[in-house]
């Protein structure tokens, strides 16, 4: 295809749109040519970044090309045109959670489409030249392409200024309204290109990117919030229509172009998109409610018909007086059922075996991120959106990562046995269990061998965190193994800090939990001490979770039931974090601390204390904080 090239340079995927006497405008072929080149680097160790750009120099690309879909919804053949929208929407989304950096350039134009393409990715580099725009309500619309998650993003009302009046963003601009992440003058933009894909590293954009000027919109920002807090368009054409201002004409005007409907239902889709639940799925699934219907029931034939093939420029749209009847609007959005977007799996196939209390909720983040998981464990259990396996081999083939979370070094061995020679070339093996160095550094060894990348990735934050999707990784392996991982470790934690080398992950948690279990101890034992000498519990949590002995073990997972936030105290000590495992870990530390000749006498006392306890007095199956009714029960004999 002459209109886009696609290649591999050095250590870059490249995507050049060649069709500068179009402004770039994408053809469906496009769309469908970066999706496959996306799909193929994904899992390609070659590939360690993407560059996006364009040739020419008035545009990166100035939307979809709307040609064929007019040519075939005036047939009243609307079937082209809601393929043509899922697959580019699919593309979108695939952008937006590439497993790699995905840098674009966006000289001139990026309007519509060219968002889509060039705006999802990890590194958006914009110059003097960009002008970054959503059209949309211009054609009978409403901003797509995952836009609307970027309007509605967008500080304060920005996103249904930007989406209702189609105004330019100058590179300034876009990167306040966050549609652009760094200013580099465009002269620079060939060397860095070259820079890219011989390093495949993107820290070169950091260095060269300056801090432009503050752009016209971000002065414009009081009026806009002014006149764009309503709730409906009904209201912004008010408060625009009371005020006697050039800002309120001008903007007039610019809403006087586009299509009621259009702009109605924009500021409808923002409104619920705001919120906790904000994600670029939802926001694509709305937009396809519209784009889906907007042929047969919205302005978008007459849009373009005025715009692009009788170029009169005068719609006649639906409610042109503005008076849009909120019932037109929910139709518009209503949801399409069998329709409905269908996006798919982001090019991630996920292995994820052992679904215990940390894995099962971890592998259903990922599953609620988008990624196609099939999970296994031994003893049956299942986890939320997660296709479950049979066998270890049915959870590791054809996968393009597999996510070990198993209770300790000795099954890891043999499940890698298995797990390795099934994996394909050039995949992942992520465990996140927490072993001695020593397996870690053996499993690492036969993975490399297998042509395999492998992370140690052993993870604080327990089963709230695995939850919530805010654990924190400590990782070991190469660091082309530790980037394969990193999108993953985003959606199932907060934080991901790249240690070292194969084990690494491992000696940083073995240290980390030696002093979860030595203060846990000591928070136990300080409660048991304060009852017996009258002090109230609340009191105590009171003082010291705000005082110097402060701690996780106080703070987050109080061992005292009804204190602090819900821990499994209060679930009368289920675990949690299973003081064998505690014992477990606290012994890979003293082995560790043995090899090295490390003085650790803390430690070693409390694995003392929980051999004790899990093997002598009852812990075992207790969370390991139900150390403090064995303190509790005790005296000093
Ligand atoms: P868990 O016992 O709940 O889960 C382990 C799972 O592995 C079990 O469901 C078990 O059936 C499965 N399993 C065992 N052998 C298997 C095999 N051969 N094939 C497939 N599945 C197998 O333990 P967990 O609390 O989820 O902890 C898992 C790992 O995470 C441990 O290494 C632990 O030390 C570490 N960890 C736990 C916490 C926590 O708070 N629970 C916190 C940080 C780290």
């Amino acid at each position: 295809m002459t209109d886009i090239s696609i290649s591999v340079t050095g250590k870059a995927g490249r995507i050049t749109l060649q069709r500068p006497e179009a402004l770039n405008a994408m053809t469906y072929e496009m769309c469908l040519a970066i999706e496959d080149a996306l799909d193929k680097w994904a899992t390609d160790a070659a590939v360690q970044l993407v560059v996006l750009d364009a040739e020419g120099d008035r545009a990166f690309c100035s939307g979809g090309d709307i040609a064929e879909l007019y040519a075939t919804g005036t047939k009243g053949d609307y079937a082209y045109g809601q393929k043509f929208w899922a697959d580019e929407y699919r593309l979108n989304h695939k952008i937006f959670h590439y497993p790699k950096p995905v840098v674009s350039f966006l000289q001139g134009f990026t309007m519509g489409g060219g968002v889509g393409i060039g705006c999802h990715g990890s590194h958006r580099i914009v110059g003097d030249s960009s002008q970054i725009a959503m059209p949309e309500c211009g054609i009978g619309l409403i901003p797509d392409v995952g836009g609307s998650l970027m309007l509605a993003l967008a500080p304060g009302r920005l996103g249904e200024y930007l989406g209702t009046t189609a105004a330019r963003m100058n590179a300034s601009d876009a990167i306040f309204a966050g549609f652009a992440d760094h200013y580099i003058p465009e002269a620079q933009w060939a060397d860095l290109i070259s820079t890219l894909e011989m390093t495949g590293d993107t820290d070169c954009l950091v260095e060269a990117a300056t801090i432009p000027d503050p752009g016209p919109l971000q002065e414009a920002m009081a009026d806009i919030n002014r006149h764009f807090h309503g709730v409906s368009l009904g209201d912004v054409l008010t408060t625009l229509k009371g005020e006697d201002s050039d800002f309120a004409r001008d903007t007039l005007k610019r809403m006087g172009r586009n299509s009621p409907l259009s702009m109605a239902c924009t500021i409808e889709v923002l409104n619920r998109l705001r919120g906790p639940s904000l994600t670029l799925e939802k926001a694509l699934d709305l937009e396809y409610r519209f784009t889906a219907r907007a042929m047969e029931h919205g302005d978008f034939l007459e849009g373009i018909r005025a715009a692009i093939i009788d170029k009169d420029r005068a719609p006649k749209w639906q409610y042109a007086d503005g008076a849009v009847p909120p019932m037109a609007v929910s139709k518009m959005l209503m949801p399409l059922g069998k329709m409905a977007l269908k996006l798919g799996g982001t090019g991630m196939k996920i292995g994820f075996i052992g679904l215990g209390n940390m894995g099962a909720p971890m592998a259903a983040n990922l599953a609620k991120a988008g990624h196609d998981v099939t999970g296994f464990d031994v003893a049956g259990t299942t986890a939320e959106g997660v296709v479950t396996a049979e066998s270890v081999g049915e959870a590791t083939k054809g996968m393009d990562i597999v996510i070990t979370m198993l209770p300790n070094g000795d099954i890891l061995r043999t499940v890698a046995n298995d797990v390795i020679p099934a994996m394909k070339p050039g995949a992942t093996l992520i465990d996140c269990s927490t072993v001695d160095v020593e397996s870690a550094r053996a499993v690492a060894a036969q993975a490399d061998a297998a042509g395999l990348g492998c992370v140690d990735a052993p993870v604080s934050g327990g089963i709230g965190g695995a939850a919530g999707g805010t654990l924190t990784f400590m990782a070991g392996g190469t660091d082309a193994a530790f980037d394969a991982a990193k999108p993953l470790f985003d959606i199932m934690g907060q934080k991901a800090v790249h240690c070292g080398d194969a084990g690494a992950g491992q000696a940083a948690k073995i240290c980390n939990n030696m002093i979860l279990g030595a203060t846990m101890i000591a928070t136990c034992e300080a409660f048991a001490l304060a009852d017996k000498l009258g002090l109230d519990r609340q009191k105590m949590f009171d003082v010291v979770s705000t005082s110097s002995g402060y701690s996780w073990t106080m703070n987050a997972y109080c061992p005292a039931p009804g204190i602090g936030p819900h821990s499994p105290a209060d679930n009368d000590y289920q675990p949690g974090f299973a003081a064998e495992l505690m014992l477990k870990d606290l012994g890979l530390s003293q082995q560790a601390a043995e090899a090295v000749d490390a003085d650790t006498p803390m430690g070693q006392r409390a694995l003392e204390l929980y051999r004790q306890f899990v093997e002598d007095e009852g812990g075992k199956g207790k969370d390991f904080s139900a150390m403090l009714p064995r303190f509790s029960d005790r005296g000093r004999g």
